[in-house]
C-alpha cells in the first residue's frame, strides 16, 4: 500500500464512544457491525454487505473522527485513498490509478476505505476540462454499484452542492449522514469526552460554557479544552475548573476572529 503512493494506512485509536453527537450515525454503525460481525450468517440469511457511507458537513465537526471510529468498531483497517494522487499527467493514467487503487483496497479487505473531501475529486464534472473526472466518477461508481467485497466506504465531503448528484442517488451508499454544528447537549458531550481524555472528569458546571459557544465545532471545543488544561498544568494547578475553561475560550473566540 505505501509503495503504491495512492492509498495510506492509518492507525486508529479512536471509539465510537469519543463522538459526541452524531447519534443517528453512531446507531445505524453498531446495527452494521452486527452484520460484520456475523457476515457469512448475514448473508447466508439473505442480508446485503453494507457498502459505505457518506459524511457531508461542516468542517472539525467530526467527519474524520468518525471514519477512524468505524475502522476500530468493525475492527477493520483503516486505509484512505486521497484522490488527488490518482489524477495522472498522461491519457489513461488517472483511470489506471484508480482501478490500481480499488484493487489494492480489495487485496486489503476487510477494510475501511476512507476518500476524503470526495467532492474536490468530483467537482466540475459536466464542465469542459472535466472529461477525466468525469471517466473517474463513472469508474468508481460502476465498482460501487457491483462491489461484492468487504470493502466499507467512508467518503467525507464539506460541500454537498459539489458533487454531482449521481452519486447521491439511492443504491450508491447505503446511508447519508449530514455533520452540523454541535447543539448545547452535543457542546457538552464533547466537552466532557475532551476533558476524560485528558483524565480531567471531575464535575465541572458546564452550563455557562456550552452556552457561550454556541457556533463551535468540535475541533474548537477540543482546542478550549487543551488551553484550559495547558494553562493550569503550567500554573501549577491541581485541576481545571469551569472559570479556566472560559478563559480559555475567549482565548479560543479572538483567536478565530483575528483569523
Ligand atoms: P474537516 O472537514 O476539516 O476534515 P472534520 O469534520 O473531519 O473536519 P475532524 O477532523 O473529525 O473534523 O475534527 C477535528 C478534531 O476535533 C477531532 O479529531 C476531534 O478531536 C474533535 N472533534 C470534532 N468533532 C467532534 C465530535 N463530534 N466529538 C468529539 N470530538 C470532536
Amino acid at each position: 500500500i505505501k509503495k503504491s503512493g495512492l492509498l495510506e494506512m492509518i492507525p486508529v485509536k479512536e471509539e465510537i464512544e469519543d463522538i459526541g453527537g452524531l447519534v443517528n450515525l453512531k446507531k445505524w454503525l453498531e446495527k452494521k457491525k452486527k452484520i460484520f460481525d456475523n457476515l457469512s450468517k448475514a448473508i447466508r440469511y439473505g442480508v446485503d454487505t453494507p457498502k459505505g457511507i457518506m459524511l457531508v458537513g461542516m468542517p472539525g465537526c467530526g467527519k474524520s473522527l468518525a471514519a477512524k471510529a468505524t475502522a476500530k468498531l468493525f475492527d477493520m483497517p483503516l486505509v484512505r485513498l486521497d484522490i488527488g494522487r490518482l489524477l495522472g499527467k498522461y491519457v489513461g493514467e488517472s483511470e489506471t490509478n484508480m482501478r490500481k487503487a480499488l484493487k489494492l483496497a480489495e487485496a486489503t479487505s476487510p477494510c475501511v476505505l476512507w476518500i476524503d473531501e470526495i467532492e474536490k475529486a468530483f467537482a466540475g464534472i459536466g464542465s469542459d476540462n472535466s472529461e477525466v473526472t468525469t471517466r473517474l466518477f463513472g469508474q468508481f461508481l460502476t465498482w460501487m454499484q457491483e462491489k461484492d467485497n468487504e470493502v466499507f466506504i467512508v467518503a467525507t465531503a464539506n460541500d454537498i452542492t459539489r458533487l454531482p448528484p449521481e452519486f447521491l442517488r439511492k443504491g450508491r451508499f447505503d446511508e447519508l449522514f449530514f455533520v452540523d454544528f454541535p447543539n448545547a447537549d452535543e457542546r457538552e458531550l464533547i466537552l466532557q469526552i475532551h476533558l476524560r481524555k485528558r483524565n480531567q472528569e471531575r464535575s465541572i458546571d458546564l452550563t455557562k460554557i456550552v452556552e457561550k459557544t454556541e457556533g463551535y465545532n468540535g475541533a474548537d471545543l477540543e482546542a478550549i479544552v487543551k488551553v484550559a488544561v495547558e494553562n493550569c498544568f503550567i500554573e501549577g494547578k491541581a485541576f481545571v475548573t469551569e472559570k479556566d475553561l472560559l478563559k480559555a475560550q475567549r482565548k479560543i473566540k479572538s483567536i478565530s476572529v483575528t483569523l
